[in-house]
């Protein structure tokens, strides 16, 4: 029997009002089921918000460094069951367990910057143009936090976003992805082994249209942190506006890799192939475009096709294994369309362009590692998100041309360029229109203290990551103090004339 997961509500563990469930299964072997869990919609959502808005009255009381604490604990406890979580979250969503341990420790990693930050959250003082008087600025709590978090990094996401709420003393109600329940529910339950009080941290099982929907409409929520696609981001924004509520969304990119003539060819390859099909392509940072300067172009394609031919697909479980499944049927049939529109649009296809089918990999959504060169700028393929082990190749002329291609999606999240050019470097650093940029590293491996998102329509301008996260989750209160014992009027008093 599957195991059957319930939400945490006020501390209780409960069952959908409804009584509705549903499954979780293994993309690698889709016979399996990782877990039953509870279909819930608005009544149970209200539920949870009433919890967290009754927990926050003594959590944001209880002290920053405290609440650091206990959120330390929490890394201690994913450090010692970071290869059992990396199991499950392998099982779940697929990706091979190098990457699913990497996931967990970006948890770790974020745990233990967010409980530091906990004895910083330094506000400002400055001297007032009064005498006798006081100013200063201090980060305070801002409420109920709710949190949706996408699939890929069905640990890290999460974790980016309710380490730092809880520290700087929110109270949080929490939908996962519906392919990633299980991962999220573990996280939560590690949450109140390491101390959480009750209704602190709620977590609400469900559907993006029902869960998710009623977390954005409810009045009480007062701020949203979203991590997923650039059409859901774009509906929560717009509901958002009715009650002003603070959002922060972490959307789609379309992010590109630069090969100069200059480059170390060897490195810029382990670049791609790593940033390309790591993941399976799924991630938000994945490089889906690969940008060559024309005089390397041919030989450059010929190493990449080569190497990408001997990528090695299985089940993530299995280490040999280099890339795993897609995440479910719906996502291969995705990933399929942009093959044939890429075909049909005229692109060359160089490999792949296929599920990839035979022994085990029948059991699940394997897709094989697709390369198309010669795509011009205004093809589907060089301007859509595919969120799947599909590259598309173009050529440039010039730096500036390079970075003119690379800068031509409505996205903006990350881009990596290769090149031992110090000007070229330099010119790519200012140029590129991306909230990250990496010099001679590919489009992925961010790291948690550094702050991380995009611009343009990857994002709303907020950013995750280190002390950035911090700023989302807390409000500027600017206190003034005046100890003079009469009435003191700024600008006024002071300037006379
Ligand atoms: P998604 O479909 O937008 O889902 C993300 C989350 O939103 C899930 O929990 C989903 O629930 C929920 N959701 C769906 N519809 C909703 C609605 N109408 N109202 C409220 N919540 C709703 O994205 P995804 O397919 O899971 O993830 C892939 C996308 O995330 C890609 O575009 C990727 O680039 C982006 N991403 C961005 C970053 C970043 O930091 N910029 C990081 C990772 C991923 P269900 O699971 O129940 O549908
Ligand atoms: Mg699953």
């Amino acid at each position: 029997m599957p195991k059957a997961f319930r939400n945490l509500i006020g501390g209780q563990e409960k069952d959908a009002v409804s009584g509705r469930t549903f499954e979780n299964r293994n993309p690698a072997d889709w016979n399996e089921i990782v877990g039953i869990f509870p279909k819930s919609e608005k009544r149970d959502v209200d539920a949870a918000v009433d919890a967290a808005k009754q927990a926050y009255k003594e959590w944001h009381l209880f002290p920053a460094p405290k609440r650091g604490d206990i959120v330390k604990k929490a890394g201690d406890i994913l450090v010692a069951r970071k290869g059992e979580l990396a199991k499950q979250m392998t099982r779940e969503m697929g990706k091979v367990l190098l990457e699913t341990r990497g996931d967990v420790q970006e948890g770790i990693d974020t745990a233990y910057y967010s409980a530091s930050e906990g004895r910083r959250m330094f506000g400002v003082t400055a001297p007032s143009e009064l005498p006798d008087k006081f100013t200063m600025s201090m980060r305070v709590p801002v409420g109920v936090a709710g949190v949706i978090s996408p699939w890929n990094f069905p640990m890290a996401i999460p974790t980016w976003k309710i380490f730092p709420a809880l520290v700087s003393g929110d109270t949080i109600v929490f939908k996962p992805a519906s392919d990633t329940p299980a991962t999220a529910a573990t996280l939560v339950e590690i949450l109140v082994e390491a101390g959480v009080p009750a209704g602190v941290v709620n977590i609400v099982h469900g559907t993006g249209s029902e869960v998710g929907m009623a977390i954005v409409q409810n009045d009480d929520i007062e701020l949203v942190s979203f991590t997923g696609s650039t059409a859901v981001g774009k509906k929560i924004s717009e509901i958002a506006a009715g009650t002003l509520k603070r959002v922060s969304l972490e959307l789609g990119g379309k992010n590109a890799e630069i090969v100069m003539d200059d480059a170390n060819l060897e490195l810029a390859l382990d670049g791609v192939l790593w940033g390309a099909f790591g993941t399976t392509g799924q991630r938000c940072t994945a490089t889906s475009r690969l940008i060559v300067h024309e005089k390397v172009y041919d030989k450059f394609l010929d190493m990449l096709a080569e190497r990408t031919s001997r990528l090695k697909l299985g089940n993530g479980l299995d280490e040999s294994i280099e890339v795993g499944p897609l995440v479910n049927e719906a996502q291969r049939e995705k990933v399929h369309s942009y093959t044939e529109i890429g075909k049909r649009e005229g692109a060359r296809l160089v490999l792949g362009g296929e599920s990839a089918r035979g022994g085990n990999l029948d059991g699940g959504w394997f897709y094989k590692p697709t390369i198309f060169a010669d795509v011009a700028p205004e093809m589907t393929i060089a301007r859509e998100e595919i969120f799947g082990p599909v590259l598309s190749v173009m050529k440039a002329k010039s730096i500036d041309h390079a970075i003119e291609l690379l800068n031509g999606t409505i996205y903006g999240l990350s881009s990596a360029v290769y090149t031992k050019n110090l000007n070229h470097a330099f010119k790519a650093m200012r140029d590129i229109k991306a909230g990250i940029t990496y010099i001679n590293a590919p489009t992925i491996g961010a790291e948690t203290h550094m702050p991380f998102g995009g611009v343009k329509q990857t994002g709303n301008g907020h950013r995750e990551g280190g002390a950035s996260a911090f700023e989302f989750f807390t409000e500027i209160k600017t206190v003034y103090v005046d100890y003079s014992d009469r009435l003191q009027r700024a600008q006024i008093d002071t300037y006379k004339n």
